[in-house]
């Protein structure tokens, strides 16, 4: 559900704020009726003419990109950083990523213009397993990862309990390889938990997002998801 003046200007009708203009001038029918009220909501379902004329609906589209380490996970930067949506260029529909990664975690990122498939991954509600692998600086015990299954404290509120598992350490380099998996998706959520257990993350990857992985991507490659994935995902 959308506001209606955001679907037009969306839909390339008009800036948003014109649209707003368009709507009090009775230009725009919601399903036959004439809608003059600002901020109605409209569904997928809805059918919206403006002067008369259909809106065509953007078809809705679903990516897999394989985010490098130095993109920011947003459509624009006010500091003119790469952004994600930079690595898919011939792409027409407004795209969005699912939830972020960090500017230096690199990964499984979604990107898509259905908000209703965003929201229902990206809800803690929906339990959707998101796993990392972190490089870590120094030499966990196992008691000293149990907080992480348990659930750690965090100044936005406790995580969930994770799966953690500690794959590979090297002594001399002082830094080991652990795999952790979450269901939720609070900001820098991993390098806090970690940084809690006092093992700062030195390198986050993200090698799952619920079963889509990244078998056969590179860094900065991408792939359309297929409506199978598409289904199943929901
Ligand atoms: N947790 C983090 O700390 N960073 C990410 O990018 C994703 C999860």
């Amino acid at each position: 559900m959308e506001r209606l003046q955001k679907v037009l200007a969306h839909a390339g009708v008009a800036s948003r704020r014109k649209a707003e203009e368009m709507i009090t001038q009775g230009k725009v029918k919601v399903n036959g009726k004439v809608v003059t009220e600002q901020g109605l909501k409209v569904s997928d379902n809805d059918v919206v003419e403006v002067e008369g004329v259909k809106l065509e609906k953007e078809q809705k589209v679903y990516y897999l990109l394989y985010k490098p380490r130095g993109v920011i996970s947003a459509v624009s930067d006010d500091k003119g950083r790469k952004t994600v949506t930079d690595l898919l260029p011939n792409v027409k529909e407004r795209l969005y990523p699912v939830g972020r990664l960090d500017y230096e975690t690199s990964g499984v990122l979604l990107l898509t213009n259905d908000g209703d498939f965003s929201y229902a991954l990206t809800h803690p509600k929906y339990k959707v397993d998101k796993t990392y692998v972190a490089r870590i600086k120094g030499i966990p015990l196992k008691e000293q990862l149990r907080p992480l299954e348990r659930g750690i404290v965090l100044e936005d509120g406790k995580t969930a309990p994770a799966k953690v598992k500690l794959l590979s350490s090297e002594r001399k380099a002082d830094k080991s390889i652990v795999e952790i998996t979450i269901h939720e998706g609070k900001n820098r959520q991993v390098r806090r938990m970690f940084d809690a257990i006092g093992f700062p993350v030195q390198k986050l990857k993200r090698e799952q997002f619920g079963f889509l992985g990244l078998h056969g991507l590179n860094a900065g490659e991408w792939r359309e998801l297929t409506n199978h994935e598409v289904k199943k995902m929901r």
